[in-house]
């Protein structure tokens, strides 16, 4: 759709398609909402990991196929998927929103901001240019495309000691790049690595720049106390600093906490009338796919009696239980 046409209308676009955003799904086009998904991917961080033991009714399950469960669920009900990256959000007088992304703009009655959190960057000279061409975010979907080869790990703490134990196995050597004059981690996860013969850690050390010429070649390294620069050949990069909620784009629409999370009540609802928000993106304290998932659901049922209102029409009561008796 280009931005020169009219927007098509729905009665509520999510942003994301995770445990928050599938779960809202599949309530919103339950209750007959016009709902469209606008995604960079279907899943999250949920594809992240291939092994979920704490979903309720499943032992195990890998996050792939979970996701994909919560997808074809929704789309029994008609969901409509566009993928594609929000980048802004335009209120629109009197009642809806406009939802840009590069390529074009929807326009929704109401929204729910359902888009978690993305892996930090590096913020280092090279990263944006060589990203997906040798500097990767994840080891377990990435690691397999280095097979043999070496690669560098740049983080701190577990998440680059958990990325350190699947990539020895996989690729032929592993340099783990940390600040301080020894890593700091589990214990047993440290006496695995240090043991480990292809794995070297490189203490004292900071990632300065990446160098490459449509892919990735080499790591400019500064030793900190000395400031001595040096190269080091590498195939490919794993950046594992964490995650974080990339909200920049809501912030004058809607209240963040210190963190950059979005502020909600316990019905979902943000500082801004008509637009919600569920899952990890969210302030929860509890980053976990049940809790997005059920996050999602409160979402998508505050939004659903928000555009019923606004349209004069029932809402669902609060009390489900009460519609039995
Ligand atoms: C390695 C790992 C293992 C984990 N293991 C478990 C576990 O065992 N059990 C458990 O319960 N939880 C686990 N978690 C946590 C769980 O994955 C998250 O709590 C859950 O995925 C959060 O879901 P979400 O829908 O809130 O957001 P996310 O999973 O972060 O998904 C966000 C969605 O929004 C999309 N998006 C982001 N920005 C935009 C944008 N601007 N425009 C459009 N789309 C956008 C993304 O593409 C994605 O579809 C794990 C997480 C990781 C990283």
């Amino acid at each position: 759709m280009s931005s020169q046409q009219d927007p098509q209308a729905y009665d509520v676009i999510i942003i994301g398609a995770a445990s928050a955003g599938l779960t809202a799904a599949l309530y919103t086009a339950r209750q007959g909402m016009n709902t469209l998904v606008v995604t960079k991917d279907i899943g999250g961080q949920a594809l992240l990991t291939d092994s979920i033991e704490n979903y309720p009714g499943f032992e195990r399950i890998g996050g792939f196929e979970l996701m994909s469960k919560f997808e074809a669920q929704t789309r029994l009900y008609g969901t409509e998927f566009i993928y594609e990256e929000a980048t802004q959000i335009v209120e629109e007088e009197p009642c809806c929103f406009l939802v840009k992304t590069h390529s074009g703009e929807y326009r929704g009655t109401a929204v729910i901001l359902a888009f978690g959190k993305t892996p930090r960057d590096l913020g280092v000279p090279g990263e944006q240019e060589l990203k997906g061409r040798g500097v990767s975010y994840c080891a377990v979907c990435d690691g397999p495309l280095f097979k043999g080869k070496v690669v560098g790990i740049a983080g701190a703490g577990d998440p680059a000691l958990d990325a350190a134990v699947y990539l020895k196995n996989v690729v032929g050597k592993v340099y783990i790049v940390n600040r301080l004059d020894k890593m700091i981690g589990s214990e047993d996860t440290l006496e695995t690595l240090t043991q480990s013969p292809n794995v070297e850690f490189i203490n004292n050390s900071r990632v300065k720049s990446l160098k490459g010429s449509g892919k990735l070649e080499a790591l400019v390294l500064e030793e900190i106390p000395t400031k001595k620069e040096s190269e080091l050949p590498v195939n490919g990069l794993f950046v594992e600093m964490g995650y974080i909620a990339k909200t920049d784009f809501v912030k004058d629409l809607v209240e963040l906490n210190a963190n950059k999370e979005i502020i909600v009540d316990k019905e979902g609802k943000t500082s801004h009338t008509g637009i919600f928000a569920a899952g990890d993106v969210t302030d929860t304290p509890y980053k976990q796919a049940v809790v997005s998932a059920g996050q999602g659901c409160t979402a998508a049922l505050t939004a659903y009696n928000y555009v019923q209102k606004l349209r004069g029409k029932p809402a669902v009561r609060a009390d489900w239980k009460s519609k039995t008796k």
